[in-house]
Parts: C-alpha cells; structure tokens; sequence
C-alpha cells in the first residue's frame, strides 16, 4: 500500500512555503501581461492564489523563484514526456544552437521529423510543420474546407483545439476553466459554421451530420481538456463509419494523445484511420512546434503544392526539429511505453484509491501516462459530466497539494501527465502526499 504511514520515505507533510518572490514576480508581471501571463490556466483563476514563478526543470521536478521543489505532474500540458530538461535532448539543442537557430530555408531535419512520425503514424502521407497545436488544428481545417467545398465543421463539445476563431464553441482547457468556452471577439457567422456536439453521442453526431454538409468532424480521439475522457467502446470505429458515409473528413487532433497514449497515438491504439491528424506537444520535444497531415490527396492542396495558402516564419524550425527527433528517438526504444502505462497505473489508480479511502467523491479516467481525477461520484464520459465534477474540493485539492511540494494543473479540466523520470519513489511520495491532503480535509484542516 503506497500510503503506508510506516514506508521508509520521509514524510510529504505541508511546509511552510516562501513565495514572496513568486508574489512579486506576478504582481510584476501583471503591469506587462494580460493576467500576469502567456497562456490563461497558468494564472492559477480557477484555484486562486498565486502561480509559482518557475526557475528550472529537472527529470519529475520542478523549482521555483523562491527555491521551492514540486514534484511536476503538469509537465508543460504534455510535451515533456521524458522528464524536464532531459539530457539528450537538452545536449541535441546545444549541438543545433551552434549551427543557427532559424534558417528560413529547408534543412534535412524536416524530412528527418517526418519519416519518423510516418513510422509512427502511416496514415500523415505528407504532413506540414507549423508552429504550434493552435496553427495545426486552424490550418488542417482550412485544407479540409477546400477538399470539400464545405464550410461547416462539427466539434465535440470541452475538446480544445487551440484558440482560432471557429474553434472556440464550447471549448475546453483554459476557456472551460476560466468559464468562457464561447469567447467574445468571435465573428458570429464563424460561430455559426461550428457545430458542437457532446463527446460519445453517436446520435448527436449523426443527425449534426444529416442537417448540412459537413466539411470536417474534429475532435480529440481522448480528450484530455476536459479533463481526460475516455471514449465508450466502438464510439470512434462508428465516428470513423459516419463520416465516410457523410463525406466528411475526420480529423483526429492528437495534439496530446500523439505519441503519449502510445507510440502510434490514439489512432494507433484504438486502430483507427482519420483523413488528418494534428500532433504538436511531444513532437517538438518542449520546444513550440506542431504538425498536420493525412491524405495525400487532401494534403497535396496545401501550397505551394495546391491552392490552400499556409506559411509560417519559423516553421519546421531546426531546433524544434532537432528536439523532436532526440525525443522520438528516445521513445521508440523498447519498453518506454511499458513503463509509462505502469506509472500512469500506479499515480492514477494510487489517488483514486486514496480519495476513496477518506470518502472523497472520486473518479478516475486515464489511459497510459495520462489521466484526470474528478471529484465526481458517477462516471464522466462527456463535457456535461466533467462539468459536474466538484470544482471546490478540486482547488482545495490542488493547494493541499502545492503546498505538500506536489504541482497539479491548476484547474479540474486538464489532465495530469506522469513522465518517464517519474518513478515510483516520485509517485509514492505524490500519494502520500494526496493521504495527507484528503486526511486534512477529513479534520477540516
Ligand atoms: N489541440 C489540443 C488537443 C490541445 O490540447 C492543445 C493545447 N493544449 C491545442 C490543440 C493547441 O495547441 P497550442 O497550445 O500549442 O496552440
């Protein structure tokens, strides 16, 4: 039992933590940032308190301004799957530093990038290297609207995709935590081409797809942005069957789920083959980066091959490429998927088993190294379900872990990634620290 009050390890117990210098980070930032920051859920809205100013990263760890060590299981939203600041890859960027940072001109590293994601996953026949997740998901829209002759799109409802204007209908991750899933500043004709429709609802899908022609169904195979939700048994085989018929492309945003729930994706796991994918995240090693692909006949419209005008300064930028390519390589040797799955066991089912004991609503979803605890007491299988989850006992949760050195998402939508540098003395130490944190609840401290 990881929680054993007599295990060897010294205890997690809550420290009396110093952040002064975080306080004076944020307030500082705040006179130059919208918010204080550079993305939204970092800001800690949904929790309260103060973010952590982050110094460096280290394999599971994080250390902030003030000197303070988490044990991180945010891991960058996802990319930083070997741990921080690994050292090959970290070695690969220092090598490439030396030879420029930007070219804008190709190099071999694209190519190099490309074939080992094709090995992955057949299915990305040419793919495009952007910039980030949000330029990927925007972009393969734009090409599917021009395969098709289509305009409207059909969305899952708490997916996020990034943050173009017609991907935020009922979107999840920050605009879900922040409670603006349907932002202002959207035209409303961009809205309008946007159809959502709730996770694992096959009759939603169907009669969405039978009111107007449907350019491209969306979504991410396992969501992970509103919190993770796994998809019900043959629920993606009958997306995959709905959109042929309909003549609708499906494009999987594997932005999270690419080479996380294993190495092939979700597509690989589950057996399925979408028209186009979006991968960002892990591919580019923790450095920005994203990528869309598929069908060639779809893919070969994009210029300068085709007509469908996409471009980026620094795409394929060689040291997103050269991390990309140290990570991939890394996570194609024998075993690493093995050891994800049973850390992502042991920290998932050890939490779950953790609030159940101390009577705390809880469910638990993962698959491989990647999971959510909601505290709900049914099952969520979509967005109305996740939202039902209990957001109070989620930040009470959260600051109950910060402050015993473990750093959750600050919000109950997002998913918690465990790495290969966290091993199971970092995970047992990250469930005694849950004991203690629900144990306080129970005294009401
Ligand atoms: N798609 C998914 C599934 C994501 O999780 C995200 C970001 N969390 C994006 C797209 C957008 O990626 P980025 O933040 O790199 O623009």
């Amino acid at each position: 039992m990881p929680t054993s009050r007599d295990d060897p390890q010294p205890s997690s117990t809550a420290r009396p933590q110093r952040i002064e210098t975080s306080e004076r980070l944020f307030a500082e930032a705040q006179q130059v940032l919208p918010g204080g920051v550079s993305s939204p859920v970092r800001a800690f809205k949904a929790v309260g308190g103060t973010p952590r100013f982050i110094e460096r990263g280290a394999g599971p760890y994080l250390f902030d301004a003030d000197g303070n060590r988490y044990v991180d299981y945010v891991m960058s939203y996802g990319p930083l799957i070997a741990g921080h600041a690994h050292p090959r890859i970290v070695q690969a960027l220092q090598e490439a530093a030396m030879r420029g940072t930007s070219f804008g001109a190709p190099t071999q590293l694209e190519t190099e990038l490309a074939r080992r994601i094709q090995v992955a996953m057949p299915s990305l026949e040419l793919l495009r290297f952007v910039s980030s997740g949000t330029e990927a998901t925007m972009s393969a829209l734009r090409v599917a609207r021009a395969f098709t002759g289509r305009d409207a799109i059909v969305k899952v409802e708490g997916g996020y995709h990034g943050h173009a204007d017609g991907l935020l209908a009922r979107a999840g991750s920050g605009a879900l935590t922040l409670g603006v899933p349907d932002s202002p500043g959207v035209p409303a004709p961009v809205a309008a081409a946007t159809i959502p429709v709730p996770f694992n609802d096959l009759d939603a899908l169907e009669s969405a797809l039978s009111r107007v022609p449907v350019a491209a169904v969306i979504l991410e195979p396992v969501p992970a942005n509103m919190g993770v939700v796994l998809p019900a048994p043959g629920y993606l085989q009958a997306v995959r069957a709905l959109t042929h018929t309909a003549g609708t492309l499906l494009i999987f945003d594997e932005v999270i789920t690419g080479f996380r729930v294993a190495y092939g994706g979700a597509q690989g796991h589950y057996g399925i083959v979408p028209d186009l994918t979006c991968l960002g995240k892990i591919i580019g090693g923790g450095l920005p980066v994203g990528a869309y692909g598929g069908r060639r006949d779809v893919m070969s419209l994009v210029a300068p091959s085709g007509p469908v005008y996409q471009a980026g300064t620094l795409s394929g930028n060689p040291l997103a490429m050269t991390a990309g390519i140290a990570m991939l390589d890394l996570l194609a040797e024998p075993g690493v998927y093995e050891r994800l799955e049973r850390a992502g066991e042991r920290l998932h089912g050890g939490l779950v088993a953790v609030a159940r004991q101390y009577a705390v609503p809880a469910y638990g979803a993962r698959l491989g190294s990647m999971g959510t605890l909601f505290f709900s007491a049914t099952p969520v299988t979509d967005y109305a379900s996740a939202r039902a989850a209990d957001t109070t006992i989620y930040a009470q949760f959260f600051h109950g872990m910060l402050a015993r050195g473990v750093h959750l998402a600050p919000s109950q939508f997002e998913a918690a990634f465990v790495s290969l540098a966290h091993d199971d003395a970092v995970i047992d130490e990250t469930l005694r620290a849950a004991d203690e944190t629900f144990a306080s609840f129970a005294g009401g401290g």
